[in-house]
């Protein structure tokens, strides 16, 4: 039996569209070169943090940020959308205790102690909203060193969220493990998973805690059990206990990208990584396979429906030549600047034209050719690929992959996604 749609990309963009499709009923294969930043970011959803101020609701202020930004890939969803993908999204990740609204920005603590704006949230982060202000145990682990607690601590005192409430912040250091001097967090999330090591942990958090403290630790409550583990060590500690994101590889967003592949294969989709595609067959206007290169062999990949999620220049779905000429690796599909078409690439201490780049697309997310035509009636793009966000500075990165990958699902296979 042929494949009904072919996805390129395993990043939350590409497994989005993946999943709504085999939802479906289509037949579905993800096809990736590399995993993406799924398993490298925090896990936490980001809609819309500031536009440049902070935005408190982001589906709410979502048209208001368009009339600023009238070539951002938001314009070409109905706000109503992105909220059925972000509900659609809270009901897939109810096992992993997604909460948040579309409405209302939380403000979590970053690994540096900032508070950052951002819309839904595994269970394991969920007590770090701390827009209403509050008191906070930052736990740091000893040897584990891509997490500062003194740091975070002092940062976190300074933070002033709008409601004017007050955050306190102090740090404390727990060894743990026989205080090796390097601990890893992959390491850390696996051993924090056995009863014991938590009890261990608990019994020490217990003992430095004040009244009213709410407990933040590193993000690497468990990989496979972090809801027991973190639910447990809630119960140890008597307290709300939350993750705060670490510097890559993230635990909880290993957790998400293991439950979204799991949720396609119960679906009969199936991901195979390791695959680069780099060209394609046609017939008139419409794509008819692409050619992937697995294992130093090159074949050909046949479907009905294909969707373009490649990602940005960061992952290699878009590249600079030495020349700066910028190129869509699979297709040649046009590279837009994003509204900066003069603009060096990097500068330095300045809006940074790289993240807006991306492919040139249609209403329909539909990848455009040199004269501006949709390459094919049967390829649509989704996620990072797409031309005009700045993720890093707009705080949009998930919600446009979860958006725009939910939309070409629906546009690829009609009604029936
Ligand atoms: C460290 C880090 C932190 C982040 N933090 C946040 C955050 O706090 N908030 C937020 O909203 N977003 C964050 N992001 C961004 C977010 O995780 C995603 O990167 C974003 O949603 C884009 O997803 P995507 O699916 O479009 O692309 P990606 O996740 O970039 O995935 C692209 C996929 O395409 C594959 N690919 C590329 N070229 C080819 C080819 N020729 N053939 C086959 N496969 C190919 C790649 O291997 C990969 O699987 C972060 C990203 C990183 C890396």
């Amino acid at each position: 039996m042929g494949t009904d749609a072919v996805v390129l990309g395993a990043g939350t963009a590409g497994m989005v569209a993946a999943l709504r499709l085999a939802a479906a009923g289509a037949s579905v294969l993800v096809l990736a070169e590399g995993e993406g930043g799924l398993p490298l970011a925090p896990a936490q959803i980001d809609v819309l943090g500031y536009r440049p101020q902070l935005i408190l609701d982001p589906l709410g202020e979502l048209g208001g940020f368009l009339e600023s930004r009238p070539d951002h890939p938001y314009r070409l969803i109905e706000a109503e959308e992105v909220g059925a993908s972000l509900e659609w999204f809270l009901e897939l990740s109810a096992p992993l205790g997604y909460t948040g609204s579309p409405h209302l920005n939380r403000l979590q603590p970053t690994a540096l102690g900032a508070l950052r704006p951002t819309c839904l949230v595994p269970e394991t982060m969920a007590a770090g909203d701390l827009s209403g202000g509050g008191s906070v145990l930052v736990v740091g682990l000893r040897g584990f060193r891509d997490f500062h607690a003194p740091l975070l601590a002092e940062n976190l005192s300074l933070a002033h969220p709008p409601s004017g409430a007050e955050v306190r912040a102090r740090s404390v250091e727990v060894s743990l493990l026989g205080d090796p001097r390097d601990l890893r967090p992959q390491l850390l999330a696996r051993r924090l998973e056995e009863r014991p090591v938590l009890a261990e942990l608990g019994r020490e958090i217990r003992s430095r805690l004040e009244q009213e403290e709410l407990v933040g630790m590193p993000a690497v409550l468990g990989l496979e059990r972090s809801h027991e583990a973190w639910q447990r060590l809630q119960e140890l500690v008597g307290r709300p206990v939350f993750e705060i994101p670490t510097p890559p590889p993230s635990q909880p967003g290993q957790r998400l990208q293991q439950h979204l592949f799991r949720a396609l294969r119960r679906l009969g989709g199936e991901v195979r990584l390791g695959v680069r595609a780099t060209g394609y067959r046609r017939a008139g206007d419409r794509l008819m396979a692409v050619r992937v290169v697995t294992a130093a062999r090159e074949v050909e990949i046949p479907a009905d429906h294909f969707v373009l999620a490649t990602g940005g220049i960061g992952t290699g779905g878009i590249t600079a030549g030495a020349d700066g000429e910028l190129r869509e690796e699979v297709f040649g599909a046009r590279v837009s600047r994003g509204g900066a078409p003069d603009q060096p690439l990097v500068e330095y201490m300045a809006t940074q034209p790289l993240d807006r780049l991306g492919v040139e697309v249609d209403q329909e997310q539909r990848p455009l050719g040199a004269g501006g035509e949709p390459l094919f009636q049967n390829l649509w793009a989704a996620g990072a690929a797409l031309a005009g966000a700045e993720p890093w500075r707009e705080k949009s990165g998930e919600g446009i992959s979860l958006a725009t990958g939910y939309r070409a699902a629906r546009l690829a296979g009609g009604a029936r996604a």
